[in-house]
C-alpha cells in the first residue's frame, strides 16, 4: 500500500494513478470521497454552517466510489458525478464539509475498509488523500508527500479548469488552493500534515515522469514493485496535472 498526500495541485492524481497502474494496484481518491458527500451535502439543502446536522447526514449518503486507476468512476445513487464533483461550488464547499469530524469519521472508517480489502485480494492499493499517512494508514510502507509552490499549483489547477472548460483564471485558481489548503491544514480534526515518516517531494520544477521515477524507485526500495523492470524514461516528459 501506498500513500499519497500533499495540498491540492501538487500532481497527486496523475501520480497515483500511474504509480497504481504499474504497480497493478488500486487506486483510491479519497479526494472524491468527501468531494461526492459535499454534493450530497448541497442537492440536500442543509445548512453547512450546521456541522451537527452535515455530519448526521454523512452517514446516509449512497455512494460508490471505483478503483480501477484507469477509469474510478464515483456514483451518487447511482448517478455519475465524476465531472460535477470538480465543479466550483463543490470545490467551494468542500473543505468546510471535511472539516467536519463525523464526517471524517465516516469516510475514514470506510477509506480503511476498501484497503484493507484491496491489500487482501487486490496486489495492494494507491491512496491519495490529505491524511492517509497520518489517520488513515499509519503503518503505509511506503508514505510520500507531494508539495509545489503556490504559483506551479495554481497554475496546474487553472489548466485543469481550463481543459475541463470551466472557467478559470490564474488568480483565481491561486485563491481557491490558498483558501482550501488554509482550512485543510487548521482543522482540528486529521490537518493536512506531512507524516513524520513520509518521503516528501518537490514536484514544482519536475514533469510528470520525472516524478513517477522517483515514487516508482521509492515502491521499489520498499519492496512494493514485485519482478517489475525499471522503466527508462524522457527526461521533461509528461505533463503533471
Ligand atoms: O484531492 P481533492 O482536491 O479532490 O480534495 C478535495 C478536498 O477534500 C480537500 O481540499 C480537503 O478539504 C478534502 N480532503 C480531506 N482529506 C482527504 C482528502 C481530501 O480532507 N484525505
Amino acid at each position: 500500500m501506498v500513500a499519497l498526500d500533499g495540498p491540492s495541485g501538487t500532481g497527486k492524481t496523475t501520480v497515483a494513478r500511474k504509480l497504481a497502474g504499474r504497480l497493478s494496484a488500486r487506486y483510491l481518491d479519497t479526494g472524491a470521497m468527501y468531494r461526492v458527500v459535499t454534493l450530497a451535502v448541497l442537492r440536500s439543502g442543509i445548512d453547512l454552517a450546521d456541522e451537527h446536522a452535515v455530519g448526521n447526514f454523512a452517514h446516509e449518503v449512497d455512494f460508490a466510489l471505483g478503483t480501477d486507476p484507469e477509469s474510478p468512476d464515483v456514483r451518487l445513487g447511482g448517478e455519475d458525478v465524476a465531472a460535477e464533483i470538480r465543479g466550483p461550488e463543490v470545490t467551494k464547499a468542500v473543505s468546510p464539509v471535511s472539516a467536519v469530524a463525523q464526517v471524517r469519521e465516516v469516510l475514514v472508517a470506510r477509506q480503511r475498509r476498501m484497503i484493507a480489502d484491496a491489500v487482501a485480494r487486490d496486489g495492494g492499493i494507491v491512496v491519495e488523500g490529505r491524511d492517509i499517512g497520518t489517520t488513515v494508514a499509519p503503518d503505509a510502507p511506503l508514505k510520500v508527500y507531494l508539495t509545489a509552490s503556490a504559483e506551479v499549483r495554481a497554475a496546474r489547477r487553472n489548466n485543469q479548469d481550463a481543459a475541463a472548460g470551466r472557467e478559470s483564471s490564474v488568480e483565481s485558481a491561486r485563491e481557491s488552493v490558498e483558501r482550501r489548503d488554509r482550512i485543510d491544514s487548521t482543522r482540528a480534526a486529521s490537518p493536512l500534515r506531512a507524516a513524520g515518516d513520509s518521503v516528501q517531494v518537490d514536484t514544482s520544477e519536475l514533469s510528470l515522469d520525472q516524478v513517477l521515477v522517483a515514487v516508482t524507485e521509492l515502491a521499489r526500495s520498499r519492496g512494493l514493485l514485485g519482478d517489475c523492470p525499471a522503466e527508462p524514461v524522457a527526461a521533461g516528459a509528461g505533463v503533471l496535472s
